[in-house]
């Protein structure tokens, strides 16, 4: 009897997951809404065990062993339980050093890559953050771990619906809007940092307007096919420094100042 209900559970929740990644897929908000109602509170409460937390540390160990040197970058990725933000199809995988699918043809970064943009920001406590790429939200809340007031934009409609569910359950405060985050917020300007988390052809003019002064910008910039990181610092009302740092590959940065919608 045991048995048959737990059987009967497991199926809903298949069910349900089933819709989950159809309804991501074909960019359906709704559909994405209610299955996430039943699916998404599991994220949360997914238990962040003993394993997951030494899988985790050896994470941390292994982007030290490969170059990123920043102490509270580091621990931030350390208080983050990866895991929670991937379908449970990859948990396994969780603590790996890979990008991972996370539905609507789109990618969570490789923690290599997390690691990286997020020491170049060089975000301090209380500082206004602005994501262009909510994606699954983990990099928000890296984000947020270092004392960042973090505002993020995601153009899929359905990873938006998703992702802004998963962030309120796990009791997160940032803040996720909808809509062509090459465009920024302008009613949140200006912001003390912001981070493009997806490849652009060039970078966006409206952004570094919207930096403050003395603000900066990290953002990948290249093809389609790899990207150089660059960070943009705005050193005056009309002039900014620009660096530049190792290759990267990225899903591509669509919109009004990024590529042009096709798909
Ligand atoms: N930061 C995310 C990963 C981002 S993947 C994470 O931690 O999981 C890149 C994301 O950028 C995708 O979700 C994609 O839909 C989004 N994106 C692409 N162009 C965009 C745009 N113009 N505005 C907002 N989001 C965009």
């Amino acid at each position: 009897m045991m048995c048959a209900k737990i059987g009967l559970k497991e199926h809903k929740r298949l069910f349900l997951r089933i819709i989950y990644r159809l309804a991501t897929d074909y960019r359906c908000g709704y559909g994405v809404i209610f299955a996430s109602r039943f699916l998404q509170p599991m994220s949360p409460s997914i238990p962040d065990s003993f394993r997951h937390q030494g899988l985790r540390q050896q994470l941390v160990k292994e982007l030290n062993a490969k170059g990123i040197s920043d102490a509270r970058v580091l621990a931030a990725l350390g208080r983050v339980p990866r895991h929670v933000f991937l379908d449970t199809a990859f948990t396994e995988l969780a603590y790996t050093d890979q990008a991972m699918p996370i539905g609507a043809g789109q990618t969570i970064s490789q923690p290599y890559t997390v690691a990286f943009q997020t020491a170049l920001l060089g975000v301090e406590e209380r500082m206004k953050v602005l994501e262009i790429g909510t994606g699954s939200g983990y990099q928000a809340c890296v984000l947020e771990e270092l004392g960042a007031r973090v505002y993020s934009i995601e153009r899929q409609r359905a990873l938006y619906h998703a992702t802004r569910e998963r962030l309120l359950h796990m009791g997160r405060k940032i803040k996720v809007y909808f809509g062509d985050g090459t465009l920024g917020l302008p009613s949140f300007a200006p912001f003390d940092r912001i981070i493009v988390t997806a490849g652009a052809p060039v970078v966006p003019q409206t952004l570094i307007l919207q930096l403050k002064i003395g603000g900066s910008m990290v953002i990948p910039v290249g093809d389609e096919e790899s990207q150089n990181m660059m960070r943009i610092t705005r050193t005056s009302e009309s002039d900014v420094v620009q660096e530049t740092f190792e290759q990267f590959r990225f899903v591509p940065l669509l919109g009004q100042e990024g590529w042009r919608d096709s798909r």
